[in-house]
């Protein structure tokens, strides 16, 4: 008989096959893991005298995970027939295993409060890379010589076999702190620990503290009053959530996940409410350097501060340092509306990627990041870790701030579409799809290419007024009325010029504090009422008109209609919007696949309304890319 224990995993990244691998080994299980598709089927025969061991140790040290679907366990008289498909065991940034988290808490461990500590299969390893392939030697670790213990552990230690960047407090990389009347280092276990507890103390006394972690330098602080748009909820004691905050279990599990998401979440306490009003974005330690503030945070008895992505040079009463040229990426955002869970925006736990189809030679460019052929596969990363790239020719996505000879400029709709079919192996059949980030297109493919059906008007602030004057009689009675109840604003919006999108404008005309689509969304969250108000989105043809949609805002606001029913109605009118056209469109084509692509879909407003509305046309979305712009440097790939 043969134990079968399968793990469901929606991603080709091979970290937890990795930690499963270890532990067999470790417990000298005769364990075989295969990783394919959206699964982990790991087989043991039943006899093995390990085998309670190894499950039991598989529960501690397995974490949670964005990916996790949940697992199951059968017996079989014969092992299934399987082999392992294509695993992904680039260096993504990640937070830390049980593992090694449990390592740097341990005081007798050779890595106590040592913040870079990290494994084959978790950590910012990706932060060391300088270029491919991943070796100590290609790597900003490469002038650190591991200590005997580390040499002796890159043989032993199945979790660090062969890791490059094996170091620990004998040989690593110290800190340092620096205020400005002294400067204190940490080069061993005492000194490590004092300095996050010196940090958290002066944090609780009221003091800023700027700290370089392995994801780019973070401004931390305790709140007094209003926070910042830009300031994150940093959740140092678990307890807190719950206490301050509103959350489904899916949003519990994915903050507290490996992958360690920016996660926008409703506020619960009356405190968290006057901090941030009716949602925030949060974070749960997710390096080494904020895992160790947060534990001695919570020992000066903070339960959580905030803190602000920021430079080097950013003032501060404290800095925390270290001589190492780490490169952080991008954090990330995830979006979580029950069951579904999606990718928003972002680099990390996400890139490096491996593109296993795609045209040979090509180079495509989107958000950054570029696919390039390697010896190593086809591999999505920033261009600098690549030592060459080799191209036949360049495709760079529209709005791209790069100057690249004969690059081939290229619709980030378009590709975005395409990404999500080629995620769903569906690039052979037609399908209708919709991208929506500052602008709205409808999409039609062919199999062969695809096509802007319905392409966003021209919008611009410029001459807002005057082109809402004109859209139809009485308009410019609006307009009038518009003028003299609300003069000072008139007159910001009517010298308003350039790129401003029209969430900027809407965000402006609603006079929202956080002037942008995040302030929106905000206040849309904040409504309890049940309905909206039908807010005009065309004029004639069936085009999304920017100014109609405007004019019927200022019209509501002329009556008195407040901010937060005026936000939710501008999803739900969307929503509908979209769903109209969806129809009309699915209808026309009888395309059999429906497309959603762009982050202006991640917002629950919206989600909710197009749930509503288009559920049964089963959509399709990005799975293992963001909704984002990122996910058109893979997509053009198939243009
Ligand atoms: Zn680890
Ligand atoms: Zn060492």
């Amino acid at each position: 008989m043969y134990f079968i224990l399968e793990i469901a995993f929606d991603s080709d990244k091979g970290y937890m096959k990795t930690i499963i691998d270890a532990v067999a080994e470790e417990t000298d299980t005769k364990a075989k893991t295969f990783q394919y598709g959206d699964k982990i089927t790991v087989v043991v025969p039943q006899e093995d005298p390990t085998l309670e061991t190894f499950l039991q140790m598989l529960e501690t040290r397995l974490p949670a995970s964005i990916y996790l679907r949940g697992s199951h366990h059968t017996l079989a008289d014969e092992p299934p027939a399987l082999s392992t498909g294509y695993v992904n065991n680039l260096p993504v940034d990640l937070s830390l295993c049980p593992t090694c988290q449990k390592e740097m808490f341990d005081v007798s461990s050779r890595r106590y409060y040592y913040p870079f500590t990290s494994c084959n299969a978790c950590g910012s390893r990706h932060a060391f890379l300088e270029t491919y392939p991943f070796t100590r030697e290609k790597s900003v670790m490469k002038f650190i010589k591991p200590c005997a213990a580390c040499e002796e552990e890159i043989r032993t230690n199945p979790l660090r076999k062969n890791y490059p960047l094996i170091s620990c407090i004998e040989c690593g990389i110290p800190l340092r702190m620096v205020d400005k009347k002294s400067e204190r280092y940490a080069n061993d276990k005492g000194t490590y620990r004092t300095l996050f507890e010196v940090s958290a103390r002066a944090i609780a006394k009221g003091k800023s503290v700027v700290m370089k972690t392995l994801h780019g330098y973070r401004k931390f602080y305790k709140l007094e009053g209003k926070a910042d748009p830009e300031a994150i909820l940093f959740i140092a004691d678990v307890n807190a959530l719950n206490r301050h905050l509103m959350m489904v279990v899916q949003e519990f599990n994915a903050l507290l996940s490996i992958e360690r998401p920016l996660l926008r979440v409703a506020t619960k306490s009356e405190e968290a409410k006057a901090h941030f009003g009716s949602s925030v974005w949060t974070k749960y330690p997710d390096d080494g350097m904020s895992m160790l503030l947060a534990r001695e945070l919570i020992n000066a008895g903070l339960e959580y501060v905030v803190y602000e992505p920021c430079d080097e040079g950013e003032t501060a009463d404290f800095l925390v340092d270290f001589d190492l040229p780490v490169t952080p990426q991008k954090d990330f955002r995830l979006f979580i509306n029950q069951d579904t869970s999606l990718l928003i925006d972002g680099e990390r736990s996400i890139f490096p990627q491996v593109v296993r189809e795609g045209k040979p030679g090509r180079v495509s460019v989107a958000a950054g990041l570029a696919c390039v052929d390697t010896e190593e596969g086809r591999i999505i990363d920033r261009p600098e870790h690549f030592a060459k790239i080799p191209a036949r020719e360049v495709y760079v996505a529209e709005g791209e701030k790069v100057a690249l000879e004969n690059a081939k400029p290229f619709s980030v709709a378009k590709a975005a579409m395409l990404s999500v079919l080629a995620e769903h192996d569906k690039l052979h059949e037609s399908a209708i799809g919709v991208h929506f980030d500052d602008r709205l297109h409808f999409l039609y493919y062919n199999q062969k290419e695809v096509i802007d059906v319905v392409p966003p008007r021209a919008f611009e602030a410029d001459n807002l007024f005057a082109e809402i004057a004109t859209l139809r009689e009485g308009s410019d009675r609006l307009v009038e009325n518009f003028r003299a109840k609300f003069p000072a604003l008139y007159e910001r919006l009517d010298n308003l010029s350039g790129e401003v999108d029209l969430f900027k404008v809407t965000a402006i005309l609603l006079e929202l504090e956080n002037e942008s689509f995040d302030g929106i969304s905000e206040m849309a969250l904040s409504f309890l009422g049940k309905g909206g108000m039908q807010i005009d989105t065309k004029v004639q043809d069936n085009r999304f008109n920017d100014y109609a949609f405007l004019a019927s805002l200022m019209s509501f606001k002329l009556s008195g209609a407040e901010q937060a029913i005026l936000c939710y109605s501008i999803y739900e009118s969307f929503g509908d919007y979209i769903a109209d056209i969806v129809t009309q469109l699915l209808a026309k084509t009888k395309a059999p696949a429906l497309t959603l692509s762009g982050t202006t879909f991640a917002n629950q407003s919206l989600w909710g309304r197009i749930q509503r509305n288009l559920a049964l046309k089963k959509p399709l979305l990005n799975k293992n890319y963001p909704m984002g712009r990122e996910n058109s440097v893979y997509g053009a790939q198939f243009l």
